[in-house]
Parts: structure tokens; C-alpha cells; sequence
């Protein structure tokens, strides 16, 4: 992290604020009238322009020339300072690579004239955790925004936060599909080390790294390798999404909405999982010990909010074989799937299906009939009905 205290933090953000090519994501609690003007410029142009600004009276103008330029890549969030909140921060994040977090406003004084401090991004880390402290702001102020209503009415929305979208699966166009739908789950992530010795005479040496989700709904760690490649080998994108009523839609709201709190979910499960007994030798005799990792050792390297894309496709390929596959959204990969069990149409995961013996159909554990007393067999009930 750079640092610059001077009066010109215009020298530092608007070089690369006004040239940018994706997005442009802004916390400013004062806003200037030609700055405002400029920002709805650059969503006409395709750009994604976030901003989060106050009610202020200084900000009359600005807010004027953002509402009346309104399109889909503005998503402007104003903040009552009685009702809500008075927001003091100030941070710029361009197109995911720039992150500058201090005091300069974007306005004219701001930019040119007081003397500002800014911290300036050096690293992708760095500019993931400004990124981050707006997305937590973001969430605690915005519940309402991504509703499902909003998002399945038909239209385009942007659903900035996500993977990338792989539509392309192989049988999207097959006549069997029945049913589609597109779910949003959301998680956080963290990838995480330490490494500390404890004792002296020798001391032992304690380490651990790894991957850990969590269910932002449940509040669980999810030990699911699948969804963990999903999330840590799919690079998290802005697009997009178009439902155009292809589709069904639905977004689940994280429970979890501050990060902080994520955080430290996490790290009790790692205290847990590395919580263990050990030996402690000294020349003259050797002690149990048991080892609980401190909070403050646990180091995460990355860490994220997403919502995983995860497609549920309906497929009727009979009156007997009625299924649901469910895919990964980011890889395509196959994550699950459900059978309709076709005497009671109830659908359960196919883990839980039993195969009749006779036809082989996969069927629910409350339509598998025993046929015979000593060597039994197991029947679906057209099978049962046939013999
Ligand atoms: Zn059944
Ligand atoms: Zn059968």
C-alpha cells in the first residue's frame, strides 16, 4: 500500500478514473456537479458506475444529473444521513485494478485543492480489500436491490457479483428440458495459513493452510471440493445476465451481510479443526499437551464474497425416467442431481434413490416393494404388479 498526503489527489485517481473500461465503483459522501456529469458519461458508455453518496445539501445537483441520466450500468445508492446512515468514507476501485481508500471527495476542492491522504493499491490483494470494505457497505445498506422480482421480471439486470456464466451447457436446446432455472447462492470465501511453534526445549511446530467456505445463508462451513474448485479456480467476473423469461430466476440474500462476521466464523472453524493433543518431550519427561491455535495467527491470503451460479435443468425424458440435473454455472461441471420418483412423483437426490431389480428404474424408498420371504428382491410397484 502507497500512501500520498498532498492537495492535488486528483493527480493520483483521475488518470485512471476517467479511462475506465469496466467499472468504476465510488464512495463519496460530497459530490461535484461536473464530476456527477462526467460519472453518467461513463455508464452511457457501457460502463458500470457504482456510486454510494449522501443526501447532502451540496449534493442537489449531482443527485439531479444522476437521476435524470438513469440507465442499467448506474445504480446510484443514496444514503439519508438520518434515516440510514452518515457515510464518512471515500474510496475509488476501478475496473477491479485500482483501489485508492482516504479523504478526498470527489469534488473540485477534494481533488485539487485541500490537503488529502490516500492510500493507494499496490497489489490485486490490496485492492480486493477496499473492493471488499464497498461490498460490505454495498450489502448493509442495499437488501432490497437484488430482489427476485426485480431480477426475474423479464428484462436485463446486472448481476455484478458473480462467476462468469457458462450458458453453453451441451443439452440447453434439447426438447426433453422441461425446466430451467438459474439459482444464486451465496458464500464467502477465505484461504487461509499459519504457522506457529510452541515450547521451547524442543519446540513443536504447529501449521495449516487451506481453502474454507462458507454458506452465507446457513451460516455453515461447506466441505464440498466441487464447489470449492468452483469458487477458487473461477475468476470473479462482472457481466451481464440476460433472462429474457428463458428462465427462472432465483438469488438467495446472504444472512451473513457483514464480512467481519464471516471472518470470524471461519476462523472458529479452523481453531476447531486444528485443535489438537500433542506431546511436549523435555530430557527428563514428556507432557500432554493439548494445542488451540490463537485467532490473531490465522492469516487469510484471499478472501471473497460470491454468488455461485448454479443452473437446475428439468429434464422429462419418459413417464419413468424424470430428472433434475444440477450444474455449476462457472465450470459447466455436473453437481448433483434429483430423480422424480415415478410412482409418487416425489423428487429426491439420487444418492437416496434404490434400483429395482427387475427393470432397473430408480424409484423412492417408500415405492421399493420386497417380493419374497428368503430371497427377497426389490420391486417398483409396476414391476410388484406384473409378477
Ligand atoms: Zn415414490
Ligand atoms: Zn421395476
Amino acid at each position: 500500500m502507497k500512501t500520498y498526503c498532498d492537495s492535488n489527489a486528483g493527480s493520483q485517481i483521475e488518470p485512471v478514473l476517467w479511462n475506465a473500461r469496466e467499472s468504476v465503483w465510488i464512495i463519496s459522501p460530497w459530490l461535484g456537479k461536473d464530476y456527477a456529469k462526467r460519472l453518467a458519461s461513463l455508464s452511457q458508455k457501457g460502463i458500470e458506475v457504482r456510486i454510494i453518496t449522501s443526501n447532502v445539501d451540496f449534493n442537489i445537483d449531482s443527485l439531479e444529473i444522476l437521476k435524470a441520466s438513469e440507465n442499467t450500468n448506474l445504480r446510484l445508492m443514496v444514503l439519508d444521513k438520518e434515516k440510514v446512515a452518515f457515510i464518512h468514507a471515500k474510496m475509488y476501485i476501478i475496473d477491479n485494478k485500482y483501489g485508492f481508500s482516504g479523504s478526498a471527495n470527489l469534488t473540485y476542492s477534494g481533488l485539487n485543492c485541500n490537503v488529502e491522504n490516500l492510500n493507494i493499491a499496490e497489489t490485486n490483494e490490496e485492492v480486493q480489500k477496499i473492493r471488499n470494505d464497498f461490498m460490505n457497505l454495498w450489502m448493509t445498506f442495499d437488501g432490497k436491490r437484488m430482489s427476485k422480482e426485480e431480477l426475474s421480471s423479464g428484462s436485463s439486470y446486472s448481476i455484478r457479483e458473480s462467476l462468469p456464466l457458462s450458458i453453453n451447457f451441451e443439452d440447453m436446446d434439447n426438447p426433453d428440458i422441461k425446466g430451467k432455472e438459474l439459482v444464486y447462492h451465496p458464500y464467502y470465501f477465505f484461504e487461509f495459513s499459519f504457522r506457529t511453534s510452541v515450547g521451547k526445549s524442543p519446540p513443536v511446530l504447529f501449521e495449516n493452510s487451506g481453502f474454507v467456505v462458507l454458506d452465507a445463508l446457513t451460516r455453515q462451513i461447506i466441505n464440498d471440493n466441487l464447489l470449492g474448485s468452483e469458487i477458487n479456480h473461477h475468476v470473479i467476473k462482472t457481466y451481464v445476465l440476460k433472462t429474457e423469461n428463458k428462465y427462472g430466476l432465483t438469488i438467495h440474500q446472504p444472512i451473513i451481510r457483514d464480512f467481519r462476521e464471516a471472518g470470524e466464523l471461519v476462523k472458529e472453524h479452523i481453531i476447531k479443526e486444528n485443535t489438537k493433543h500433542y506431546t511436549q518431550q523435555t530430557k527428563r519427561r514428556s507432557y500432554d499437551k493439548i494445542f488451540v491455535p490463537y485467532p490473531n495467527i490465522i492469516r487469510f491470503i484471499k478472501s471473497g464474497f460470491v454468488q455461485v451460479p448454479v443452473w437446475h435443468i428439468e429434464i422429462v425424458e419418459s413417464e419413468r425416467r424424470h430428472y433434475e440435473n444440477v450444474i455449476l454455472g462457472a465450470s459447466g461441471k455436473k453437481w448433483g442431481e434429483f430423480i422424480y420418483c415415478p410412482e409418487c412423483q416425489k423428487k429426491i437426490l439420487i444418492d437416496q434413490a434404490i434400483i429395482c431389480e427387475r427393470c432397473g428404474t430408480k424409484v423412492c424408498h417408500d415405492c421399493i416393494k420386497k417380493k419374497g420371504f428368503i430371497f427377497t428382491t426389490k420391486l417398483c410397484g409396476s414391476c410388484l404388479s406384473k409378477s
